[in-house]
């Protein structure tokens, strides 16, 4: 029986672990992945106040020592449901057996979101992929393309254009989600292209990616694009129904809680990426750990 039960290792849930442990609480987090969550595949991270310039992977991995060296239990499994008991006790099901805590910090993030194509599933892997910085060597001197306008897009084509001979940036509109400053930065490099106002309507190859259809958004016109690899970064989408008997999801599945990270269920909070809110950054989700933290050790008293 742990005080406090974290769902999710990423930036929020380890942050929370952080706060947890440093007010005496007895902690377990809980991940089906690797943990540091989303971040570990963003190359650099130039905005998180206080650090200049660090990987994802490195600040990913600085964390999580942090939450272990302060006595934070982090085990490998995969949240599949919760009940409570006897008014205050939550029992987590997981993949390796049920655990019970006073209270629980959901900090479930969110996954990559797929097009939707017919066979991306099966190009996952030969020649279509989620994560640049995994995957770019892969295509070392090769012809790629990034979907997407949002900051992973373009920090993935520029990572991308250092390593490939040639990058495509394919984004469904001439507008940029990501920051002016990162979107000047890929724009200065000479072996990306820009290919605005278009989506990617079919995955081609036979066996291995070969190339991929394009439609214009604005006259309709297809057009066929050669590359060996296709980066797909068109943003998360959350999974939190294992949950939702005891929390509220909004229509995409974020889990209704304010700045407070209070859900529908006392002793239950959320708290990071997988929270309904306006910004999500690594900065807003070390804030939510922080808060959901507090707000759980308060709750346990
Ligand atoms: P995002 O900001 O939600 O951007 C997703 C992009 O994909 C948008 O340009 C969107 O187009 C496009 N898109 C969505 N669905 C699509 C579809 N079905 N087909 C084609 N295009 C589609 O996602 P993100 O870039 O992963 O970023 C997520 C959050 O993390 C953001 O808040 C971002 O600022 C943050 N982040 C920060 C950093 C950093 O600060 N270093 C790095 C990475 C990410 P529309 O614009 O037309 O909707």
């Amino acid at each position: 029986m742990k005080d406090i039960i974290i769902v999710g290792g990423g930036t929020a849930g380890l942050t929370a672990a952080i706060y947890a442990r440093r007010a005496g609480k007895s902690v377990l987090v809980i991940e089906a992945d690797n943990c540091g969550g989303q971040i570990i595949n963003t190359p650099e991270i130039e905005n998180y106040p206080g650090i200049k310039n660090i990987s994802g992977l490195e600040f990913a991995n600085g964390l999580k020592d942090q939450a272990e060296s302060l006595g934070a239990v982090i085990e490998s499994a995969k949240v599949t449901g919760l009940d409570i008991k006897d008014g205050k006790v939550k029992t987590l099901h997981t993949t390796s057996g049920d655990r019970e805590c006073m209270a629980v910090i959901l900090a479930t993030g969110a996954k990559n979101r797929h097009l939707g194509l017919e066979n991306e599933e099966e190009f996952t892997g030969c020649g279509v992929s989620y994560c640049a910085t995994c995957d770019g060597a892969f295509f070392k001197d090769g012809v790629v393309a990034v979907n997407g306008g949002g900051n992973t897009a373009i920090e993935d084509a520029f990572f991308l254009s250092n390593y490939c001979s040639k990058v495509y940036l394919i984004h469904r509109r001439d507008a940029f989600r990501a920051d002016a400053k990162e979107v000047a930065k890929l724009k200065a490099k000479e072996n990306v292209e820009f290919i605005l106002n278009s989506t990617i309507t079919a995955l081609c190859g036979n066996g291995d990616l070969e190339y991929v259809e394009l439609e214009n958004t604005l006259d309709h016109r297809k057009s066929k694009l050669e590359i060996e690899g296709l980066f797909i970064a068109i943003g998360q989408t959350p999974d939190n129904k294992a949950f939702a008997d005891f929390v509220t999801l909004d229509e995409k599945g974020y889990i209704a809680a304010g700045e407070d990270c209070k859900t529908a269920t006392k002793g239950i909070f959320a708290a990071g990426d997988c929270r309904t809110k306006s910004v999500r950054q690594l900065t807003t989700a070390a804030a939510d750990g922080a808060v959901a933290a507090l707000a759980a050790i308060a709750y346990c008293g």
